[in-house]
């Protein structure tokens, strides 16, 4: 592996991630190992940051050239980004920010991206064709609404079920798809279940957001929980016979896009693996 050796000098390129509270992030071990694995003199640091228009002012004025963006900032950055990516417009949140000289120097332009979508549409392509499959997103939330307009961009169609249905059927109605209450989920069909509820992440670890006689119904089931990565719902639906995907993959796709965004190079996906099942493991 290229550069096991990190120094930080003048010409060091600095990313980081704004958010609130960031200390339990993972992407600061994640991009730093790819950095080094690749022997590129940047380096990404934990931003904890009380004001989102002051950090972002302060991510211009310090020469940073990238950064994540995270709780509770997703949305709250929109009024501070130059250039926004359309798929990010439509889902209304940002994760990624890119930072570039504006043409005549000295400015800063801010570039807007989401890349949780593109996570999760990779993690599912490496198990189904996306284009024609029917999704059920269990969930309504900022995830879902996320991962909901990734899908039609991927040409999938759509089916929200939530809990709460003033806020499913207003998700549904933007995506223009199917809703059902979450007591109802038995009557959707699909052929990709994805949970995207944090029903089932620790402490509650033995709760799920299906019933398991509704499983295998499905080819392939996704939980974007990540702690446990093998969730109540992914162990039923592996015993159902279903392919499944844990939440690693997404987390660790929506970094590579970000890597990538960055450098204009193919994000090291073992190294990031790796980082990411070390602190997640069980
Ligand atoms: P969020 O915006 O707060 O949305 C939470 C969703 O979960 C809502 O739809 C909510 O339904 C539902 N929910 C919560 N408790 C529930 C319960 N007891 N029964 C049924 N539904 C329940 O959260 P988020 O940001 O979308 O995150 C959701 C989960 O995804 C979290 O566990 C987070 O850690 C995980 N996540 C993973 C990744 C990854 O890369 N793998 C990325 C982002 C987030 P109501 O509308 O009824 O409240």
């Amino acid at each position: 592996m290229a550069g096991t050796s990190f120094t930080v000098n003048g010409a060091t390129e600095t990313f980081g991630i704004i958010g609130r509270p960031v200390r339990h992030s993972l992407s600061p071990a994640m991009h730093n190992a790819s950095f080094q694995a690749l022997g590129m003199n940047r380096i990404y640091v934990p931003l904890p940051t009380s004001s989102i228009g002051d950090g972002i002012a302060g991510l211009k004025a310090l020469g940073f050239r990238g950064a994540s963006v995270t709780i509770p900032y997703k949305q709250d950055v929109l009024p501070f980004i130059d250039v926004l990516d359309p798929v990010a417009r439509r889902i209304g949140a940002v994760n990624t920010l890119l930072i570039r000289e504006g043409e005549s120097g000295g400015e800063k332009i801010v570039h807007g991206f989401n890349t949780d979508w593109i996570g999760a549409n990779r993690a599912l392509e490496e198990k189904i064709r996306l284009r024609g499959s029917r999704v059920l997103i269990v969930g309504a939330g900022g995830s879902a609404r996320a991962i909901g307009f990734g899908l039609l961009e991927a040409g999938a169609g759509v089916v929200i079920c939530n809990r709460t249905v003033d806020t499913g059927k207003k998700l549904a109605e933007q995506l223009d798809c199917p809703f059902y209450p979450l007591e109802r989920i038995g009557q959707a069909s699909a052929d990709i279940l994805v949970n995207a509820t944090s029903v089932g992440m620790v402490p509650e670890t033995d709760r799920t957001p299906v019933p398991q006689d509704l499983l295998p119904g499905f080819a392939v089931v996704m939980d974007i929980v990540y702690a446990p990565r093998r969730t109540r719902l992914l162990r039923e639906a592996a015993a159902a016979g279903c392919q499944v995907v844990d939440g690693l993959a997404m987390l660790l796709y929506q970094g590579a896009a970000q890597f990538e965004l960055w450098t204009g190079e193919e994000a090291p996906l073992e190294v990031m693996r790796e980082v990411l099942a070390d602190r997640l493991r069980e």
